[in-house]
């Protein structure tokens, strides 16, 4: 198993920026931001993404996620987008499960999705294979 950079952080081994910690869970800024800011939230033990964790991991990092968040605003940030990536496909680069809290000013660095229209019967079969999938 390679050495994984955020292990490293939560042991102090690199340095990090920190903003937030609690038993569970340590926030410290992204090393390239989108904006200033721009925090990482991770919980301190290693799972790779948010399938690998259990619910109640997932529900910590998602609570301390919206109290930086929160805090956000009280400085003058005008909106938050709050992301994860999971999996290479999904543009995951670091396999140690974090969610991003990304301060946003409306035009600046980071572009947001462009939305494509569905075809045919597409959005129906799509919807029924997740349904399927949560309910098999
Ligand atoms: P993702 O895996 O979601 O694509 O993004 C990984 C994020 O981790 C990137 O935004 C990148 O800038 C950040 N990152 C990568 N290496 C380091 C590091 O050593 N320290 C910090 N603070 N952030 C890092
Ligand atoms: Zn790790």
């Amino acid at each position: 198993m390679p050495p994984c950079i955020f292990c490293k952080i939560i042991v102090g081994e690199l340095p990090s920026t920190k903003v937030y910690e609690d038993d569970e869970v340590l926030a410290f800024l992204d090393i390239k931001p989108i904006n200033p800011g721009h925090t990482l939230v991770i919980p301190k033990k290693h799972f790779e993404n948010i399938h690998d964790m259990p619910d109640a991991l997932v529900a910590k990092v998602a609570v301390a996620a919206k109290k930086i968040a929160d805090a956000m605003l009280n400085i003058g940030v005008k909106g938050v987008n709050v992301g994860m990536n999971n999996g290479a496909h999904a543009g995951q680069i670091i396999f140690h499960a974090h969610v991003h809290v990304m301060p946003r000013y409306g035009k600046d660095s980071f572009s947001l999705w462009v939305g494509k229209e569905y075809d045919g019967n597409e959005r129906e079969e799509a919807a029924a294979k997740i349904r399927q999938a949560l309910n098999p």
